[in-house]
């Protein structure tokens, strides 16, 4: 089934709001086999509302709305929608009630306030969908063509639970034929590797991964490679993503330290800890960064004992016993000042592995 997705409010277009209704929306249906296939934010505009769901009821039939559900002028989402759908708007005393209720229930002073049973509108011939977070309900319209519009309210915690309780299982009964269908991903994690050079150690599997799509998603500490099957029968998923698997690893296997939601520091952790090692680390540029990133994981005190911050050359020499010599020959920024380093916290913590990290960083950095 696929669907598309109208986040609105001015907030998201200015960039003053991150837009994870609709990427919490796209990862949950997916899982569902239902798939988000295209995304627009317009502002709260009633027209730009009209012309993103229209075009969206024209092209898929199929239109999930985020946001302008509230009590204030600013929210336009049903009247609009609703017109798109020549239908009128008319008030739910039901849900004026509800209203009324939760607001005494609150212990908020004094009556509902008007603005309020705003909510309580609702289009001639439309479907509530119940909200068990917040005050506003969602709504659901749907013409004699089967083409429909949800919309939901644009808070977060009120999205994603009628996403999930109410939307996705109305959606995954409405399937019908096209149930047993699913879309399902799985992520190799690597290091040490440009996103690049990755391509071509893939050689002809980056062209076609047997069946799966890829995706390459670099960030600092490496490159996630997510495996996705589309519409693939529930059965035949797993086999899909495992053969594909199988095939990337023995291209580059070596730069796979997990899949899915492996922690990179946590691995470190847990290969020190089956050797019964302890780790130190010695830090130049990165000021503790790397002691931060190991010690944030639970039970690392089995196995870090600590780490020196040598940002000045001066610490390097009375630390971490870094040779004067060495710093005036190669640099702060060396093969040889970055041994001494993790040579010099190995013997001073006393534990078997030293980690050290020198190099250039910041702003101006070379
Ligand atoms: P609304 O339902 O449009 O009144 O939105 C209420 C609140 O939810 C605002 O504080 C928004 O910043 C937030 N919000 C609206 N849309 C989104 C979205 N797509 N993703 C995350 N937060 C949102
Ligand atoms: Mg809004």
């Amino acid at each position: 089934m696929n669907v598309e997705l109208v986040s609105i409010g001015n907030e998201l277009l200015l960039g003053y709001t991150i837009d994870t209704n609709a990427a919490f929306f796209a990862r949950e249906a997916a899982a569902l086999g239902i798939r988000v296939v295209r995304r627009a934010t317009v502002g709260d505009g009633a027209d730009e509302i009209a012309a993103a769901v229209r075009e969206g009821l024209e092209r898929t039939g199929a239109v999930i709305t985020s946001g302008g559900l509230g009590p204030t002028a600013d929210d336009l989402t049903k009247q609009s929608i609703a017109a798109i759908f020549g239908r009128g708007m008319f008030l739910d005393e039901s849900i004026v009630e509800s209203l009324k209720a939760r607001w005494k229930a609150r212990g908020w002073p004094g009556e509902l306030p008007k603005a309020n049973r705003n909510q309580a509108l609702i289009p001639e011939g439309a479907t509530i969908i119940r909200n068990d977070h917040g005050s506003a309900p969602g709504i659901w319209l749907e013409d004699e063509h089967g083409r429909w519009v949800a919309m939901l309210p644009g808070v977060p915690r009120e999205f994603r639970g009628m996403a999930r309780e109410q939307l996705l299982p109305t959606l995954t009964a409405r399937r019908g034929a096209e149930a047993g269908l699913v879309v399902r991903s799985r992520t190799l994690r690597l290091t040490g590797v440009a996103e690049s050079a990755l391509a071509d150690a893939l050689g002809d599997l980056a062209k076609d991964p047997l069946g799966v799509q890829l995706a390459y998603l670099p960030s600092w500490p490496g490159v996630d490679l997510r495996l996705t099957v589309y519409d693939a029968p529930a059965a035949d998923a797993a086999a899909l993503l495992d053969r594909a698997e199988a095939a990337l690893r023995e291209r580059v296997g070596r730069w796979v330290y997990g899949t899915d939601d492996a922690d990179l520091a946590a691995i470190v952790l847990e290969l020190l800890r089956t050797r019964g090692f302890r780790i130190a680390v010695a830090e130049s540029c990165t000021g503790g960064m790397l002691g931060m990133r190991l010690t944030a994981i639970p039970g690392s005190s089995d196995v870090v004992d600590g780490g020196t911050i040598a940002y000045a050359n001066h610490v390097k020499v009375r630390e971490l016993g870094v040779r004067e010599e060495t710093l005036r020959a190669h640099g702060a920024v060396s093969e040889e000042t970055a041994r001494e380093m993790a040579a010099g916290v190995r013997a001073r913590f006393g534990v078997d592995v030293g980690v050290s990290i020198t190099g250039v960083a910041g702003p101006g950095g070379g």
